[in-house]
């Protein structure tokens, strides 16, 4: 067997395998590289996003993480291709082909709209500005960018989630339901043990090493057959077939067990379900007594809760050697009551419940200094719209003072000499001169200071605090991050404990 490109993505994309890539931060595409001609575009195929066209032949080869420019795509060979398989078919309409043709039963506001969503691909194909970087497939970026079939469990939760569950390598862990898969890859990422062969290795070295080692398992069960269905289909074309289990099944009614006796033998159980109480019944290392059935199936209003008789000798899905850590997932506090009462009933402990709030925080440092005198640093190019509106606004007001300033000093120097011609005592004149000039500097005094001794006080303030350099470390939450708020309900049920265990463990430990 090949390994995951989950697991092991190489040092570079190549055909055939998955590559993920990243347009915006939380904006992810995923595509399995082609490096075929079978395409309608003359450079094969083609990514066409909103940021742009992604030849494939463009984002192969290429080492992870890679920035790759969006390209110029011939949209003109791809219709001339189009239209000559449109000819090979036999199917070219009247206006040969181009202008939009009503289909069968289609009106024409249906017309005029696919005709629009045909230019907005072609418009986004012919778009060249952006840029997008390649990266590998994880949970991570998988979670970011699977095919959305079911609300999913997203990245700040299945890491707690996991965490919590103390999940290890080697670990069986039971996933339902199994919705888009993205807690599924998540969860295998923490079970994988490593690769039992190696690439030379022998059959034999490679049993060996089987047998040295557990091997890591997630069995994943779905009701909804075809999400079931394509689930299994991403984990085998993902190279993940031979750790995951998916089992198209009702697990309220038909609990976990599968055909071979030593599955799934679960350590870890992550439920994702609308009533994950009526699950429980079938988790327990022993056959509830029809008392405690009856209290579990009390838990729920549901009839169909009821536990049927049923004539199927017991078995238990948990491994007998070691402790069962249990989650369940449930937005309702109602669902969280029901869940914890039947946990209590049958035996669970330690038992508890978490509600993750996830923020995202943005840090970074700001010239805390200058913006507090009213500017973003020395340069004026980082001023808001309003700051600078402002600025003008300062200037404008000073430039009409410092005017009214001058005429009021010229006046008073006129008047003066005038004065002065006609022989007169000048002391009236300067005294209401002196009164005018008084007020106009009283409005200059009154305006903001200007930019260059704000910018000067700015400055020795900054010097003094040593900051001018460095900024301010600040932060500030961001308000949109992806999770489902959700309940998470933790547990855990000890390991079956015999007279045997209890007299191996006193030899061992005295
Ligand atoms: N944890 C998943 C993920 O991360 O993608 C999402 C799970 S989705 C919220 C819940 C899934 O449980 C649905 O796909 C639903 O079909 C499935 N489901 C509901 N009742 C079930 C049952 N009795 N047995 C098995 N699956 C069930």
């Amino acid at each position: 067997p090949q390994p995951s490109p989950f697991f092991d993505p190489g040092a570079q994309s190549v055909a055939g395998s998955l590559g993920v890539l990243q347009l915006k931060r939380d904006h992810l595409i995923p595509a399995i590289l082609s490096a075929s001609s079978d395409s309608d575009y003359a450079e094969g195929h083609v990514e066409n996003t909103r940021f742009g066209s992604y030849p494939h032949s463009t984002l192969l080869n290429q080492p992870w993480g890679t920035q790759v420019l969006a390209s110029v795509v011939d949209t003109g060979s791809r219709s001339s291709k189009s239209k000559k398989r449109k000819r090979d078919e036999g199917d070219e309409g009247e206006n040969g082909g181009d202008a939009p043709t009503a289909k069968a039963g289609q009106s024409k506001s249906e017309v005029v709209k696919a005709e629009r969503s045909r230019s907005e691909v072609v418009k986004a194909a012919t778009a060249s500005s952006g840029f997008a970087h390649l990266v590998p497939p994880t949970p991570e970026t998988w979670t970011l960018c699977l095919p959305h079939r079911t609300q999913v469990v997203y990245t700040p939760d299945y890491s707690y989630i996991l965490q919590r569950l103390r999940v290890r390598p080697g670990d069986h862990i039971i996933e339902a339901g199994a919705g888009s898969g993205s807690f599924t890859h998540a969860s295998v990422r923490a079970v994988f043990n490593g690769y039992p062969w190696e690439s030379n290795a022998d059959e034999e070295t490679t049993a060996k090493k089987r047998e040295s080692k557990r091997e890591g398992h997630v069995y994943s069960y779905e009701y909804h057959a075809p999400r079931a269905e394509q689930l299994q289909k991403e984990i085998a074309s993902h190279g993940l077939d031979s750790l995951v289990t998916v089992t198209n099944r009702d697990v309220y009614g038909d609990g976990f067990c599968l055909d071979s006796e030593d599955e799934p033998n679960a350590d870890v159980i992550f439920l994702d379900l609308p009533a994950p109480w009526q699950a429980l019944k079938h988790l327990t290392r022993s056959p509830p007594s029809p008392a405690v059935l009856n209290a579990v199936s009390d838990a729920s209003a549901d009839a169909s809760d009821t536990p049927q008789p049923t004539s199927k000798p017991f078995r238990s899905p948990l491994n007998p050697k070691s402790t069962t850590r249990i989650c369940t997932f449930s937005p309702c506090i109602e669902q969280v009551t029901k869940t914890v009462s039947a946990l209590r009933s049958l035996g669970w402990l330690e038992i508890g419940m978490s509600e993750i709030q996830a923020k995202r925080l943005e840090v970074r440092r700001e010239r805390v200094g200058l913006q507090e005198e009213g500017l973003r640093g020395a340069n004026p190019t980082a001023a808001t719209v309003q700051e600078a509106v402002q600025r003008l606004r300062d200037v404008e007001d000073r430039a009409k003072a410092f005017h009214g300033l001058q005429k009021v000093k010229q006046d008073q120097v006129m008047r003066r000499a005038e004065a002065k011609k006609r022989g007169e005592k000048t002391a009236a004149a300067t005294s209401e001169t002196n009164g005018k000039s008084g007020a106009a500097k009283a409005k200059l005094d009154a305006l903001p200071p200007s930019k260059h001794d704000r910018l000067e006080r700015a400055k020795r303030d900054l010097e003094r605090r040593a900051l001018f350099k460095e900024g301010r470390l600040v932060h500030r939450t961001e308000p949109e991050i992806k999770t489902h708020t959700s309940y998470l309900v933790f547990a855990i049920l000890p390991r079956e404990w015999s007279r045997e265990d209890e007299d191996k463990a006193r030899k061992k430990w005295g």
